[in-house]
Order: C-alpha cells, then structure tokens, then sequence
C-alpha cells in the first residue's frame, strides 16, 4: 500500500507519513504515536494500552523478581521478557505487556551479570 500521497483524515492538509498497524487508518506525523515499533492510530494505541498484559509477560516479570531469591529463575525471566517483547513487536502480544517484559529484561540482566560475577569469583579462587 503506498500511504506517502493519501492525505491524514484528521489533517487534510498533511500527506499521510504511514498506516496504523492495527486498523489500517492513513496517519500523518502529528497523529502517529509508537509502541514497541508498531505505528498506530491514537484510537488503536489507547485500546492497546487497555489491553491485559499476555501470561508470557506476567510469568516474565514473576521469575524475574523471583531471581533476586536465586538468581537463576531470573534468567528464565530474561528469556521471557525477550520472547514477550519479540511477540508484541510482531503484534502478537498486547502491548500492555511491554514495561513488563522489559523490566523483566531488564532484571535477567542484572541476574546474569551477577552470577557472572560470583561465577568467575568461584573460578578464581579453586
Ligand atoms: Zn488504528
Ligand atoms: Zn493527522
């Protein structure tokens, strides 16, 4: 679909810049808002934002914060939130899951850096 000569319906004096990836509708510069990559409509990014995050996210975020007990659920946490965020960018997932898959991300790495650390003191001193 070729969106760069179709005018914004909310703003006919603006080309259109691209299309929301959930509805279709044309979106100049000023009516396009982003999440995770996708281009959507104002209309489209407030009902995602509504949306329930996916049980992926939800289990993302629960072996992350477990990982602080033992460091190794959280790398499971890592995993997930990667293949949480990898399936909302595909629009497979709700987009309400983002700040959890990344927070859960976000921790995994703070977990594997850590047990890194602990790995390659162990190694040191035997
Ligand atoms: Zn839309
Ligand atoms: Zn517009």
């Amino acid at each position: 679909m070729d969106a760069t000569h179709a005018p914004c319906p909310l703003h006919p004096e603006r080309p259109a810049e691209g299309t929301c990836s959930r509805c279709g509708t044309f979106l100049c510069e000023r009516c396009r808002k982003w999440q995770v990559g996708r281009m959507l409509c104002s209309r489209c990014h407030t009902v995602a934002l509504g949306e329930k995050p996916s049980q992926r996210a939800t289990l993302a975020l629960i072996f992350a914060t477990v990982g602080f007990i033992g460091f190794v659920p959280g790398l499971v946490g890592l995993v997930l939130g990667y293949q949480e965020l990898a399936a909302i960018r595909r629009g497979t997932s709700p987009g309400s899951g983002e700040g959890w898959a990344l927070l859960a991300r976000n921790v995994g790495w703070f977990h594997l850096t850590v047990l890194l650390i602990i790995g390659l003191g162990w190694m040191a001193r035997s």
